[in-house]
């Protein structure tokens, strides 16, 4: 089965910028009711999707008080416990993040260790990719974060 997940965050001032788990240090974070981490949102929009059960608003409202400042690691969390009482497992991740600045380069193997740590699989499996907007929009003022997810899963 395969998934495919979107996410988009405001970038203010005074906020933290978590990307895929990891801090990086950053003048802009995203402004969220959680900690705003775009990939970790499309990440598990995808795994939702692959196992055909909605989406990240359905299974984490942002009006339920117990989501308020979670980390998006614990929605990952939560999204693997469904695909553990399905049977399934993880084929592949593939991340990819559109972010005018800073530059995350020196950052995506940790962020790609960080996603199969949280997934409990190994780091083969996982891949980021990062582009800038080319100074284009939102994304290229750097008003705003994106990340795209694609995962497929299958039966053990
Ligand atoms: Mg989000």
């Amino acid at each position: 089965m395969i998934g495919i997940g979107f996410d988009v965050h405001k970038l203010v001032e005074k906020r933290p910028l978590v990307l895929a788990g990891v801090t990086i240090p950053s003048e802009k974070g995203a402004l969220a009711h959680s900690d705003g981490d775009v990939i970790l949102h499309a990440l598990c929009d995808a795994l939702l999707g692959a196992m055909g059960v909605g989406d990240i608003g359905d299974h984490f409202p942002d009006t339920d008080p117990q989501w308020k400042g979670a980390s998006s690691s614990v929605f990952v969390h939560h999204v693997t416990l469904l695909m553990q009482e399905r049977r399934l497992f993880i084929v592949n991740i593939d991340c990819t993040l559109v972010l005018q600045e800073p530059k995350i380069a020196a950052y995506k193997h940790e962020m790609k260790s960080a996603i199969a740590a949280l997934c409990s699989i190994p780091e083969s499996r996982v891949n980021i990719k990062a582009t800038t907007n080319e100074h284009l929009g939102y994304v290229g003022r750097n008003e705003g974060v994106h990340a795209f997810v694609v995962c497929e899963l299958q039966k053990l």
